[in-house]
């Protein structure tokens, strides 16, 4: 087939291939533990539901403005005005369907050929895609499990070059869980400033938050001018699947963004935004509940991995995922890497994770082996998942 070369620059994401063999291993009749979906196993909640519900039986089934309905735009520049302690104007939000599409088109609106864009590394796979789609230069920035994954910002700044348009930062942060402390976002944010960059801040994990507190470099004094803030219904309301997020970021931008909505998707889906009110101004007990569910799942994770010979696992600090240090393991079990032993544990011990290469390839000079596991499943399934992969690597 005759394809646009371009298309060729663009990855496909590795959870959703895992997925689909954990799919075919299920059809097979094969039982599977996973650990490899990165969304909330809750329902959404029964006001948001109803909220939806009603927006329909009211006809709310129409077009609506490219940038979001004005009443969802109000409440999230309330939210986003509240919770990061800046003042937010609804003309600089627009409403996207998920809070993936946020990185999509404000990269777009931003980034030329040749420009360069520092990323997480490991990190949610999206950015260094789009980046490289964009002909723009990719540069990992890594995370370091002895800094409790947060990053160097004496490293930081040797990375910055006269090309460096953008910074993106994810925290709490998938994969590793770990979070960026008030001292190194205000590195990050004085760096900023100081070479004129623009940073997208990733927030989508933003309440899941188990030690410490969340912070955002929007907050910073001269962020918010230079900031997308990316944040969305998908996590925090167990809203995956109905498509619902907003970016945050100057007016001219949102315009910008806005033109590309109009060019894509025209709108996102009218009805599920009136949902979207209902979830940032209805009661708030499911997503406490949620969150401290997480809480108890995230200690007891970690200390099953811990207990696992050959696997050493930071507590996590946020989000829901665990990102053990598994080199001991591989070198122990005879494994070249974490995608090997990924693939044992699911073909031996019907256990699904992601092995650390899903999130990147390795930095220069990295020499450990990580997989990554989302404790997004019963406490039940934890304990079970953890003995099967015990019992199997025992057996090897
Ligand atoms: N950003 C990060 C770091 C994520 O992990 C995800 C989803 O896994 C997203 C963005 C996208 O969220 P959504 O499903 O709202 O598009």
């Amino acid at each position: 087939m005759d394809t646009a070369i371009r298309l060729t620059k663009l990855s496909m994401e590795n959870a959703f291939a895992v997925l689909n063999e954990v799919n075919k291993l299920n059809a097979a009749g094969k039982d599977i533990i996973s650990f490899a979906i990165g969304e909330p196993d809750f329902d959404t909640p029964d006001n948001i539901k109803q909220a939806g519900i009603l927006a329909i039986e009211q006809n709310k089934t129409h077009y609506g403005p490219s940038a979001g309905i004005l009443p969802l735009r109000e409440t999230v520049a309330d939210y986003i005005g509240r919770t990061r302690k800046i003042a937010v104007n609804p003309n600089e939000v627009v409403i996207t369907p998920g809070g993936k599409p946020v990185i999509y088109y404000s990269l777009h609106a931003l980034i030329n050929p040749g420009d360069e864009v520092l990323y997480p590394n490991p990190g949610f796979p999206i950015y260094e895609s789009v980046i490289r789609f964009l002909d723009g230069i990719p540069v990992p920035m890594p995370l370091l499990e002895e800094r409790n994954f947060s990053l160097d910002t004496e490293h930081l700044k040797e990375l910055i070059t006269p090309r460096t348009k953008l910074i993106i930062l994810n925290s709490p942060q998938n994969p590793t869980g770990g979070m960026l402390s008030a001292h190194d976002l205000a590195a990050i944010a004085e760096l900023a400033v100081e070479h004129n960059l623009w940073v997208l801040s990733d927030e989508i994990y933003s309440r899941m938050v188990y030690d410490g507190e969340f912070n955002s470099i929007s907050s910073l004094p001269g962020m918010k001018e230079r900031t997308i803030i990316l944040d969305g219904f998908s996590k925090t309301y167990a809203m995956t699947g109905w498509r619902l997020g907003y970016g945050v970021m100057p007016e001219k931008l949102a315009e910008l963004v806005a033109r590309l909505i109009t060019n894509c998707e025209s709108c996102t889906n009218t009805f599920i935004q009136y949902a979207g009110i209902e979830a940032l101004t209805g009661s708030q007990d499911s997503v406490s509940n949620m969150v401290a569910e997480f809480r108890q799942r995230c200690d007891l994770i970690a200390a099953g991995l811990n207990s696992i010979p050959g696997f050493s696992c930071k507590q996590p600090a946020g989000a829901f995922y665990a990102f053990p240090n598994v080199t001991e393991a591989c070198r122990q079990h005879g494994f070249t890497d974490s995608k090997e032993l990924q693939q044992y544990l699911l073909h031996n011990a019907g256990v699904a994770v992601l092995p650390r290469t899903a999130f990147g390839t390795k930095n220069i000079g990295e020499d450990n082996e990580y997989l990554r596991f989302s404790y997004a499943t019963s406490p039940d399934n934890i304990l079970a998942g953890l003995q099967r992969i015990k019992a199997a690597l025992a057996a090897r």
